[in-house]
């Protein structure tokens, strides 16, 4: 297997990334993958664990398993890279915008850094769709078969359509927007995932005999009672779309906007070309929520010409080592610089993030954001306290909502004719209507998403002898 010892020779090098000042002036892709002799030799590090952890994905009850939730064969991947002989479905996606919860799993991260496995499988995908006919196709699927329609194109629906037409099953996919990959296409920036690797995969999952219909919103009650009639089961995956809002006096000023809404304002403008929906060009622009969703809004922001950007988060910063009780192969909770601080801090000179602030209100003129009053907060004793006098107005003309999601909208269940699921429910809701992805789990990441639409699918087709 692979090449053992290697990883005594070779150290760890991931992707390059392009240099900050350069890559806020477009949308390009930010990863520089390595050459493919490199990223053989990156491969070879593998040391071919006798208890991989890296594909275990166990939960520990923890929102970021330990290994990978797909159960993807690493190892065996690795040795595929290293030795030349290519093959693997489906990794596009997450081998661009995967945190690699097998790479925190890794064996060899213990004692140093661990496997690059994300760029390993991102250099499979890309040479299969680079070097020959793309994914292999299935075969179509015989007239009789069950009809399924999977309602919601992002990543659990898209894996449970492909792995439901994989066993046999007609399948269709209604989405709502104008294009499929949920928030794969409308929500993750073209930097870290270009949108045509979307369209290549859905325009292959259409030329396998999935059909993809784009524009139908099934919250309406005649479209819902349409799609239950004319199918054997109904798949929900429609992500947990409820944004967590801002609940202080003046937000509901004009200025202040969901994060979701503003980056599928970018990529449309992107794609079809004109002005984006809301634009941060010449703004003050202040974005509210610390974590991926919030650096996605400030590297945005940054590429639309900000006047300046600040990022606040509500929790203490964290370390940057692991705490006693955060232990290996557990998911590290510790401090992350990703490209949108370092974009920033190569425009403005600084980290664009604060941690422990606490919104107070948004000040408004005529209707519209004049800035932020917020406060800082003492978290020593694990609970956040007010500091006394640690008020301040930031200046603020944007204000971008980076909180969170609280779960799925309400209307598409009631248009079914069914409860909004409790977070966690089973994949199967009633005798033809099944959940899958986001709006099942709460809001998680692709790699959860895509595993639980397969499971889903598993089920659906027992159910229906496929
Ligand atoms: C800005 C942002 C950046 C992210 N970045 C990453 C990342 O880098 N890495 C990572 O792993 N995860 C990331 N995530 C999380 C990840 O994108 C989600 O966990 C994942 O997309 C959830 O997949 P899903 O299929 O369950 O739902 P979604 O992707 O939300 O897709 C649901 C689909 O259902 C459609 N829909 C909703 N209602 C209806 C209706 N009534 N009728 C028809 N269709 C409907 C929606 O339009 C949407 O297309 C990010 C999330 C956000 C918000």
């Amino acid at each position: 297997m692979g090449k053992p010892g290697a990883y005594l020779e070779v150290d760890r090098r991931e992707h390059a990334m392009r240099d900050a000042r350069e890559s806020i002036a477009d949308y390009g892709e930010l990863a520089l993958p390595l050459a493919s002799e490199e990223q053989r030799l990156q491969a070879s590090r593998c040391m071919y664990c006798g208890v991989a952890f890296c594909q275990a994905g166990m939960s520990f009850g923890a929102a970021r398993p330990s290994g990978c939730p797909l159960h993807n064969l690493i190892p065996e991947w690795n040795d595929l890279v290293y030795r030349g002989a290519l093959t693997n479905p489906f990794p596009e996606f997450t081998g661009r915008v995967c945190p690699a919860l097998c790479e925190a799993a890794c064996n060899l991260g213990l004692h140093d850094d661990p496997t690059a496995i994300r760029d390993n499988e991102r250099a499979i995908s890309d040479y299969i769709w680079n070097h020959g006919e793309g994914p292999l196709a299935m075969e179509p699927v015989d007239d009789g078969a069950p009809k399924v329609t999977v309602v919601g194109s992002g990543p659990a629906g898209l894996s449970c359509a492909w792995e439901l037409a994989r066993r046999g099953v007609h399948v269709s996919v209604v989405e709502r927007a104008d294009r499929p990959g949920g928030l794969l296409m409308y929500g993750i920036p073209n930097m870290k995932l270009p949108k045509d690797v979307v369209e290549r995969r859905t325009k292959l999952m259409g030329s396998c005999g999935i059909e993809l219909r784009c524009g139908c919103d099934v919250s309406d009650t005649e479209v819902a009672a349409q799609l239950l009639d004319e199918s054997d089961a109904v798949v929900v995956a429609v992500g947990a779309r409820q944004a967590r809002c801002l609940a202080v006096p003046g937000a509901d000023a004009e200025g202040v906007v969901l994060a979701v809404d503003y980056l599928t304002g970018a990529t449309k403008a992107l794609l079809d070309g004109g002005e984006p929906a809301v634009s941060a060009t010449g703004l003050d622009v202040v974005v509210i929520g610390g974590g991926d969703t919030g650096t996605d809004c400030v590297a945005t922001a940054l590429r639309q010409g900000a006047h300046s950007v600040r990022q606040l988060e509500f929790l203490p910063e964290p370390p940057r080592e692991r705490r006693d009780n955060n232990l290996w192969p557990e998911w590290p909770a510790i401090r992350k610089d990703d490209y949108g601080q370092r974009e920033a801090a190569a425009v403005f000179g600084n980290d664009p993030r604060t941690w422990g602030v606490d919104t107070l209100e948004v000040l408004t003129t005529e209707g519209a954001v004049a800035g932020l009053r917020v406060a800082s907060l003492d978290w020593s004793d694990g609970r956040p306290r007010r500091i006394e006098g640690s008020e301040q107005v930031l200046p603020a003309r944007l204000v971008l909502i980076a909180m969170g999601f609280t779960g799925p909208e309400a209307a598409v269940f009631e248009a079914l004719g069914i409860d909004v699921p409790e977070r966690g429910a089973t994949h199967r809701l009633s005798d033809r209507i099944w959940l899958a992805g986001d709006c099942r789990s709460g809001s998680s990441l692709v790699v959860n998403a895509i595993a639980d639409g397969l499971a889903c699918a598993a089920e659906v087709a027992a159910s229906l002898d496929r």
